[in-house]
């Protein structure tokens, strides 16, 4: 017999989605339920955010051990220890998985090993090795997240790998193909440059990063060519073969066909949701045709009692944006007023430079009716960066003509991520340019790049003419 458990919020999957959602709707006062098939922390945690910026990061520490000659620090024989690198990696990600399940623990909410299936508006069945189980539950929390696509023609291999693949690598690669110049393609490539790889980069279209500004893109595309990579755009990979050593990729570029050999090919031309195995279909969720659940400004789906964030619904595949919608999934549940505003939330490319964007374009403020500003500052022109030996780069702040209110910003830089925040809080605050430009920073701080920008923006700038 299989009686059913009763429960009364349930998470399925605990990526940045999941977790924040369950512990939310616990501070709230729910009886949580989270349930999850693989490790905690999702995809983020254990094969995406997390573990490529400790990649990046090792590969950045590795390039600058070698290339510090032009500020007077020569080192000899620099070498790269990868199962260390890879021990270290794993230790960073361990600790933040533990802590996700510390923190769930002391939330109490109860976590549950398996694979969740829904046998009804009100029901899932949860599966592990051993058993299934039926769990009844009042509101649900769909967080199952995304999976690579697989081409056809590149079946994932122990040599045709994925962003995961690549994570896992036991050897720095001597050369490897990039097919897809998207963000995810663009941080393996330069973390494994930095390492020492040879890489090609196939791009469909005209430009790698097609998520942002070209005049950005431009910027690590021309650091990567000085760190040896090579880029083919409008370059369609058409078949791979695989050799004892390595791969054979074969692909059209700009019309000619090319045959590249490497030791592996990274195949990162974007993400399916994970939303096929639910048995979704049998409760008749509103779905699109790429398989994205529909929800309405409360992350609720067309099942009243069951809500959906992260990956599985449009926008951003972020993770910042599957734990903004989780607060506010755990919210709706509670029964307050909260609703999703997508207009300040950031997207970054761990590059060099890194690149950052929050609220608007110019281009984009333009076409939406706006009459703006773009203030561009340089990084050139200002004593961190230049004190840091990283000045490639610059700010550009969007702004409304009429007002000066701050409606956007791109930025190429070091430490674009982190200076994104204060513009994003502007945009929040419905701040003006003057608001920002009457801001004290610190000096000397890359910070002051904002403040700047915003003088830049009220034509009084002090650093540029
Ligand atoms: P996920 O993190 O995918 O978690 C879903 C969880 O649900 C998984 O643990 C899965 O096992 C579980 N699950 C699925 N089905 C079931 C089921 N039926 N029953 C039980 N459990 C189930 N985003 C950023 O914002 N910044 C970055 O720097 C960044 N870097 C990335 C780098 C890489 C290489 C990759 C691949 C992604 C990166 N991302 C980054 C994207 C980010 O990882 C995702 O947007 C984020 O993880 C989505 O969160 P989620 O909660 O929707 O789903």
């Amino acid at each position: 017999g299989d009686f059913a458990q009763e429960v009364d919020t349930l998470v399925i999957g605990s990526g940045p989605g999941g977790y924040v959602a369950a512990i939310r709707a616990a501070q709230l006062g729910q009886k949580v339920t989270i349930v999850e098939k693989n490790s905690l922390g999702g995809v983020c945690l254990n094969v995406g955010c997390i573990p490529s910026k400790a990649l990046i990061q090792a590969g950045h520490r590795a390039h600058l051990a070698k290339t510090s000659d032009d500020i007077g620090i020569m080192a000899e024989n620099v070498t790269v220890d990868f199962d260390k690198v890879q021990e270290w990696k794993g230790s960073v990600v361990k600790k933040l998985t533990g802590g996700v399940e510390g923190l769930l623990k002391g939330n109490k909410v109860e976590i549950i090993r398996g694979e969740a299936y829904f046998s009804g508006e009100d029901s899932v069945k949860i599966m592990d090795e051993k058993s299934s189980s039926t769990y009844k539950f009042k509101n649900c929390i769909i967080a199952t997240g995304s999976r690579p696509i697989e081409l056809p023609s590149f079946k994932y291999t122990d040599r045709v790998i994925n962003s995961t693949g690549a994570l896992a690598l036991k050897e720095v690669p001597k050369k490897m193909v990039v097919i897809g110049g998207g963000y995810i393609g663009i941080e393996l490539t330069g973390a494994y440059a930095n390492l020492g790889t040879e890489v090609t980069v196939l791009e469909g279209s005209k430009q790698i990063l097609p998520g942002f500004e070209k005049q950005m893109a431009k910027l690590v595309e021309k650091k990567l060519k000085k760190n040896g990579v090579t880029f083919h755009t409008e370059a369609m990979a058409k078949g791979v073969e695989e050799t004892d050593k390595g791969v054979k990729v074969t692909a059209e570029v700009k019309g000619e066909e090319q045959v590249i050999e490497a030791d592996y090919v990274l195949v990162t031309v974007g993400r399916a949701p994970n939303t096929d195995e639910l048995g979704l279909e049998g409760i008749g969720l509103d779905m699109t045709d790429r398989g994205l659940i529909n929800v309405d400004n409360q992350c609720r789906t067309s099942v009243k009692n069951i809500y959906a964030i992260g990956d599985i619904v449009a926008g951003p595949a972020l993770a910042h944006k599957a734990s903004y919608e989780a607060k506010v999934a755990a919210e709706a549940i509670s029964g307050e007023a909260s609703v999703v505003d997508y207009l300040a939330i950031p997207a970054v490319c761990f590059s060099e430079p890194e690149l950052a964007t929050v609220g608007y374009t110019d281009k984009e403020a333009k076409d939406a009716g706006y009459d703006v500003k773009a203030s561009k500052f340089p990084f050139a022109a200002n004593g961190r960066a230049l004190s840091l030996n990283d000045s490639d780069g610059f700010m550009k702040l969007i702004t409304r003509k009429e007002d000066g209110l701050v409606i956007g910003a791109q930025i190429a830089g070091p430490n674009a991520s982190d200076m994104i925040a204060e513009v994003g809080l502007a945009i929040e605050a419905g701040m003006t340019a003057e608001d920002i430009a009457l801001t004290i920073h610190a000096h000397p701080s890359l910070g002051e790049i904002t403040m700047e920008a915003a003088e830049v923006a009220l034509g009084t700038p002090i650093h540029t003419m």
